[in-house]
């Protein structure tokens, strides 16, 4: 593509669109870019919505993308507020109500949303989710010393919100289907220390237990457990996952499955469409399967690599999925897939409290490092980066005499 053909439009103005437009200039692109985002916001990062910012210990511009300037700067015709409502693969269009969009190259960076638990949306009790700004102000209101807080799910959001929920002062109780929080992605090796970091920072953690009823009581909630129990709340937080916002993909007759199906150039089954960030399925190269990855550095580095792609380059996409999250004194960074066949060991070195006590652990099979973590260690991360995928001497990585990175050397 010759750098003043065009236009590239982009739906979706979070973090993957945002860095598609960055990048697709700074690949040299200089014909026309529309970037379309259905929030009224500049395109802003989402972490810091159940961290800094829900705790009031940040202001919003931290987290936008870029600043206003940036986009008339750069000539990217940023349309906020607005919302693509259909695509039209064969005309090359987007329609956004009446109007109709011409591109010559798309991508779909239209994210996630989260699930919805309907007993909670009909009870007519005061109920939130957390995935916007407005989202995350509306419930920083609702944290206050003495709130009764039930959050529902035991995932990454629902324990962060639980973390500034604690922080505000607010009394808190997470509800948990499986025997530990973050079970599912962390395994009951590592997933045990988050719950005594929470157990520690005095939030009731029921676990093993679903919300069986929810009903308005007064101007608060009554939270039937499957155990019988009880709770009352000011608030019902519900934090279970999210999904794809794969609608525009499906209606247009594009591949969808669990996320829009992209290959390792996150190209779609139309080959002028492309997809990235929460919404896009992409084909690993090195891990030989499709991945979906709800994550921050996936946004920014999908959003990257598709960028450059739209703007005419070939760029395999082959980062490892990474992730990080902040809670009270603990920060952790992980990288890394353990896939569904799962690990047959977990090496953690250090002795993790329930407190900031630095510690890393890896998630192996038959030798082979599928993933690691670092809590409170942040000098270990490329140490991590560089074990992921190889295979390793487990008596030498349970030994905490041995350096890390003398294992990364000699892996
Ligand atoms: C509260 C919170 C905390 C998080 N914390 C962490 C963390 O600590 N670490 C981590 O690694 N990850 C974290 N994440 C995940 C991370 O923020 C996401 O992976 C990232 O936001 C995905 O970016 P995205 O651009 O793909 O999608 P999104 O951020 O969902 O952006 C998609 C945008 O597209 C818009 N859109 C959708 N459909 C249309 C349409 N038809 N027309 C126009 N616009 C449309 C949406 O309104 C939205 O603004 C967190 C997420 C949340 C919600």
């Amino acid at each position: 593509m010759s750098a003043d053909t065009g236009p590239l439009v982009v739906v979706g103005g979070g973090l993957a669109g945002a860095k598609a437009v960055e990048a697709a200039r700074a690949a040299g692109f200089g014909g026309e870019v529309v970037l379309v985002g259905a929030e009224p916001h500049l395109p802003y990062e989402r972490p810091p919505l159940s961290k800094d910012y829900l705790m009031g210990k940040a202001p919003f511009e931290d987290a936008v993308v870029h600043d206003e300037g940036w986009y008339a700067a750069h000539q990217v015709d940023l349309r906020r507020g607005v919302t693509v409502t259909a695509l039209d693969l064969e005309r090359h269009e987007v329609r956004i109500g009446a109007e109709s969009l011409r591109y010559e190259r798309l991508l779909l960076a239209t994210g996630a949303v989260p699930r919805r638990l309907a007993m909670a949306d009909s009870s007519g009790a005061p109920v939130a989710y957390l995935r916007s700004v407005d989202d995350s102000d509306r419930l920083r209101a609702a944290l206050r010393p003495e709130a009764r807080i039930v959050v529902v799910g035991g995932g990454w959001i629902g324990l962060e919100v639980a973390a500034a929920a604690r922080n505000a002062g607010a009394q808190v109780t997470v509800v948990e289907p499986l025997e530990l929080p973050l079970l599912r992605v962390l395994g009951p090796e590592v997933a045990r220390i988050f719950a005594a970091l929470h157990r520690s920072q005095g939030v009731d953690l029921r676990l093993a237990t679903s919300m069986e009823g929810v009903a308005a009581a007064g101007a608060g909630a009554a939270v039937r457990l499957g155990d019988g129990s009880t709770l009352e709340a000011d608030l019902v937080v519900v934090g279970i996952g999210v999904v794809p916002d794969t609608a525009l993909a499906s209606e247009a007759g594009l591949e969808v499955d669990n996320g829009i199906v992209v290959d390792e150039h996150l190209r779609t089954s139309h080959p002028d469409v492309f997809a990235a960030g929460d919404v896009a399925s992409a084909w690993h190269p090195l891990l030989r399967q499709r991945v979906r990855v709800e994550h921050w550095d996936n946004a920014v580095e999908q959003g990257t690599a598709a960028g450059r792609n739209l703007a005419g380059e070939s760029v395999a996409y082959d980062r490892m999925p990474y992730f990080f999250t902040d809670q009270y004194d603990l920060g952790m960074e992980y990288v890394g897939h353990v896939g569904a066949q799962g690990y047959d060991a977990v090496v953690v070195r250090g002795e993790p409290s329930a407190g900031s006590d630095p510690f890393t652990a890896f998630w192996l099979r038959e030798g082979r490092v599928l993933a690691g973590m670092q809590a409170n260690d942040w000098d270990a991360t490329d140490a991590i980066r560089a074990l992921v995928g190889r295979s390793v001497d487990v008596p030498s990585l349970q030994d905490t005499s041995v350096p890390l990175s003398e294992l990364a050397d000699g892996a």
